[in-house]
This record gives C-alpha cells, sequence and structure tokens, in this order.
C-alpha cells in the first residue's frame, strides 16, 4: 500500500471511499462531518438514516458505508472516533479501531484508494502527533489485498509536516 499525505478539503481530493469523523448518531455535525454531508448532498443523510434505524447509533470505533452522493468517491465509511477523555490507552485502543475497521470495510468493497481526515483531532480534542502516529501504525500493519492507496488529508499545515515527519522515520 502506497501512502500519502495531502493537505486540503477532503471532499474535494478523488479516492474511491472517503473516511468521515463521524458522530454517533451518524446525523451529521460540524467540522469535516458537516463538509463531507454539504457537499456529498441529501443521499448521504438518507443512508445513514437507514442504517441507523436498522442498527441504532454507531458505537466508538465502528465504522458503517454509504454511498458518496455527489462526492467524487464510491463510497463514505463514516466512523465515530474516541472523545479525548485522558485515558491514553483507551482512547488511543479506540481510535486504532476506527482506523482497523474503516480499512477492513473498504477492503471487503475492494476499494482501491481512501482517504482518512484526522479522526477525533478537531473537536473531540484528540492529540495530533498521537493521533497520527496511531493512524500510520495502523495503515501500515493492515493487511490488504485490493487497497493500493491511502491518503492522508490533512487541513491544516501542522497536521501535515505531523504525518510527514512520521513517515520519513
Ligand atoms: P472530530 O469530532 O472527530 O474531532 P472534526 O471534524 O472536528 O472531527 O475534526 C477532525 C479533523 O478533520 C480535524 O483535524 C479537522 O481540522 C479536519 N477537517 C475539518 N474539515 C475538514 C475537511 N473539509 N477536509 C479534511 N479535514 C477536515
Amino acid at each position: 500500500m502506497k501512502i500519502e499525505v495531502t493537505l486540503g478539503d477532503i471532499t474535494r481530493i478523488k479516492a474511491d471511499a472517503i473516511v468521515n469523523a463521524a458522530n454517533s448518531s451518524l446525523l451529521g455535525g460540524g467540522g469535516v462531518d458537516g463538509a463531507i454531508h454539504r457537499a456529498g448532498g441529501d443521499t448521504i443523510l438518507e443512508e445513514c438514516r437507514k442504517i441507523r434505524n436498522r442498527q441504532g447509533k454507531c458505537k466508538t470505533g465502528e465504522a458503517v458505508v454509504t454511498t458518496a452522493g455527489n462526492l467524487p468517491a464510491k463510497y463514505v465509511i463514516h466512523t465515530v472516533g474516541p472523545v479525548w477523555n485522558d485515558n491514553e490507552k483507551e482512547s488511543s485502543e479506540l481510535l486504532a479501531n476506527c482506523y482497523k475497521n474503516s480499512l477492513k470495510l473498504a477492503e471487503s468493497l475492494a476499494v482501491k484508494t481512501i482517504s482518512f481526515p484526522g479522526i477525533s483531532t478537531g473537536v473531540y480534542g484528540f492529540p495530533k502527533e498521537l493521533a497520527a502516529k496511531i493512524a500510520v501504525d495502523e495503515v501500515k500493519k493492515f493487511q490488504s489485498k485490493n487497497i493500493e492507496k491511502v491518503i492522508f488529508v490533512c487541513f491544516g499545515d501542522e497536521n501535515e509536516e505531523i504525518y510527514k515527519k512520521l513517515l520519513r522515520e
């Protein structure tokens, strides 16, 4: 798997699957979640509603998939990141699960390219360096047959530098 780091808006970057840092309601929110629903259109929210009606809320660390609506992608994978709460071990495991479960879902859908935002590093307050390390570790650990490229989309110079430094190491 090739790993790429890009600076920009995840809704503008082409990938087979775009990962959304959703909240457990699956009904949209602010930050990257808001941007994805705005740019993707109503079909994404309609599918999220159906999933909710079927299985209830999405648990932290888990992932579900919908169509990508108007986004330059086939799928949106919605995963719920942990709210940082000073229990570093628990938060780290839950964040690792987000990456693992999103990659598993992508693999099952025969996705070739997948883009990730910095899950939990906005309003959910996860320390950016630790979050990036977990993201890179989980991607490197993942055994994939189908996924050819993983794109870490950074929304600000700070994250871009953090990821680039980690990948140089
Ligand atoms: P969370 O609630 O999981 O912390 P946020 O949406 O608040 O989610 O932030 C997650 C990360 O996504 C942050 O690093 C934020 O800067 C970034 N982000 C916000 N909007 C976009 C966007 N349009 N494209 C890519 N990343 C974004």
